[in-house]
């Protein structure tokens, strides 16, 4: 796919919107636009993603909605209309478009996505860190693109407030904050933590790192405007790890982040007595059995993102659905063998569906069942019916698909 990678940009309509192939890299996308002085409505934390696979799992940064949301249409090689001779489709509106926006691929090999573009801005940036997640909530009102961190061990929230300036310029030594950022997090705080996590494996060092080191590393006086694609984006992808982010709506999410905040604790400690809340909510829930499987097996080692998606006009994304915004939480480990990472991902999986009708991000590890996803997604037989037209032989279909989507 990497040579459908043209970018054409146009107007209908007097609106600007780009035409851009499949397998174009995001960053080749931004650099193309930036030329023009524009840009793509959404962003996420990095861009190394072809925009196909990208809206196709529904990817997202903070404070707007996922990517898939703005797609306006797709050319799909697919087998609508008969199923033995591939045909080239063109979606453009209704229910195709919506199921095409976020589609794991079920519909066809998509060729051609056309986004709107919107003009490159800039965004001013600085760190407050705040006792309550409820500070943190506050916040949003004056940075709406914001994202946050919940830091384990010492359990307080890093706000990175977030919003678009009204000046057009870098502003607040710009490009020592990004040369700082790399140095000091993408590579200082990364190898860190793989050291102490990975290799060490102290959950002493753990401790003394997020208690002690994490919050020098941070200048809450540094206020800094930079454009847009430089200040959204870091260099996450350095080093190998492994995700699990899990989704829950707005009024949801106090009390879904006090939950993850005594899970870990009781992960990492043997010891932790859960709070009278947690206990009550997996007695209901039945899980308190399944406790056992991460009682002090593993220290989390990784600032707890949260970022807030605006509902999608898609079937299936994440953000699907309703008029809530949602919030999602993620979390990363460098630790291999994963083994105690993935029981206590599947156990936080299964709770906070339970507890909170979490939903997971398609593009990261994914524990949950297929009941569970047709029990999450409301609108998810009319992406079947979608899915039966455009591919009925379903030929685009592996394992994963049909077991969590009950494609047969
Ligand atoms: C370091 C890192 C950081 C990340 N940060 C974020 C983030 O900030 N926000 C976020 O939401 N996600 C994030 N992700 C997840 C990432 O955006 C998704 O996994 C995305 O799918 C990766 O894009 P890709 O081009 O590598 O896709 P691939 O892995 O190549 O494809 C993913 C899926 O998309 C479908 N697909 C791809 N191309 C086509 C096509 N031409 N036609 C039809 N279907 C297709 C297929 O189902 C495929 O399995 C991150 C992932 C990594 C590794």
């Amino acid at each position: 796919m990497c040579h459908f990678n043209h970018v054409e940009v146009f107007k209908r309509n007097g609106e600007t919107r780009v035409k851009v192939g499949a397998g174009c890299q995001i960053k080749h996308l931004l650099k193309a636009l930036n030329k023009q002085g524009l840009t793509i409505p959404s962003l996420g934390l990095i861009t190394e993603q072809t925009i196909a696979g990208a809206t196709a799992t529904g990817t997202h940064g903070s404070g707007k909605h996922s990517l898939s949301h703005y797609i306006e249409s797709l050319r799909v090689a697919c087998f609508k209309g008969d199923e033995n001779v591939a045909q080239v489709a063109d979606v453009n509106d209704g229910v195709e478009l919506q199921a095409a926006r976020c589609s794991l691929g079920c519909l066809g090999v998509i060729a051609e996505i056309t986004l709107p573009c919107i003009p490159q801005y800039f965004v001013q940036e600085k760190a407050t860190f705040c006792q309550t997640i409820e500070e943190v909530l506050v916040l949003e009102k004056q940075a709406p693109l914001q994202q946050f961190f919940l830091m384990p061990h010492s359990w307080l929230f890093l706000a990175q407030e977030r919003v678009v300036s009204n000046e057009c310029r870098r502003h607040g030594l710009a490009g020592v904050y990004r040369v700082y950022w790399f140095l000091v997090i993408d590579l200082g705080m990364h190898l860190t933590l793989k050291l102490f996590a990975s290799i060490l494996k102290s959950k002493k060092l753990i401790h003394f790192f997020f208690r002690r080191v994490a919050p020098s590393l941070i200048s809450p006086r540094w206020v800094v405007i930079d454009r847009s694609d430089h200040a959204l984006v870091m260099e996450h992808e350095l080093f190998r790890h492994l995700e699990i982010e899990l989704f829950v709506t707005r009024p949801k999410v106090s009390e879904a982040a006090s939950f993850v905040a005594d899970i870990l604790k009781f992960a990492d400690d043997a010891n932790h007595k859960l709070s009278i809340s947690t206990h009550e909510k997996l007695q209901k829930t039945e899980l308190l059995d399944s406790l056992e499987s991460i009682r002090g097996k593993f220290t989390h080692h990784y600032p707890v993102c949260f970022r807030r998606i605006l509902p999608d006009d898609t079937l299936i994304s994440m953000a699907s659905g309703g008029s809530e915004d949602w919030y999602a939480i993620s979390f990363i480990t460098y630790v291999e063998p994963r083994d105690d990472f993935y029981a206590l991902a599947t156990f936080l999986a299964n709770s906070m569906f339970e507890l909170f009708g979490a939903r997971i991000h398609w593009g990261k590890w994914f524990p949950q069942t297929g009941e569970q996803v047709n029990q999450l997604y409301p609108e998810i037989s009319e992406f079947r019916n979608v899915c039966h037209q455009f591919d009925p032989k379903g030929v685009f279909r592996n394992a994963f698909i049909r077991e969590k989507l009950g494609l047969e």
